[in-house]
């Protein structure tokens, strides 16, 4: 748990995992209504989150964080999206896009492969390392 400024009333608090303090996490089903009540005349059906984080007050990475907790269905509310965090795409879940995961998953790959064929050797080495710093210490 790190300490952490509320989201939205700037408090600090123990994070956990919401970005907001208990108090105002009490009151989070008010806020999604809040948001769906915003978004239910045809006019604001597309209002963007920075829109809707202005006339609402609600800070934008609390309104994200609703989104991810999947409080509004995409299909109903088109605009409850966030960016990926790499490319900017618009995304409804997660941090990163479809084409980003795929793309970290296969770097991820290819960084474990030439450490794991090195592996038997890299024992030697490390063997010697160890060695080598211990006699120097
Ligand atoms: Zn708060
Ligand atoms: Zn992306």
């Amino acid at each position: 748990m790190i300490p952490s400024n509320c989201a939205v009333c700037g408090k600090i608090y123990l994070k956990i995992s919401k970005p907001v303090c208990p108090d105002c996490a009490r009151k989070e089903l008010e806020t999604v209504k809040r948001i769906r009540q915003y978004l239910k005349p045809k006019e604001n059906r597309n209002a963007p989150i920075a829109q809707i984080s202005k006339d609402l007050d609600i800070p934008i990475v609390y309104i994200e964080y609703l989104i991810k907790e999947k409080y509004f269905d995409v299909t109903r509310y088109p605009s409850m999206m966030y960016a990926c965090k790499k490319c900017g795409a618009a995304i409804t879940a997660g941090a990163y896009c479809m084409n980003c995961i795929n793309e970290l998953q296969q770097e991820i790959q290819q960084a474990k492969k030439p450490t794991q064929s090195d592996a038997s050797k890299k024992g030697y080495d490390e063997d010697g390392d160890e060695h080598f710093y211990r006699s120097r210490l």
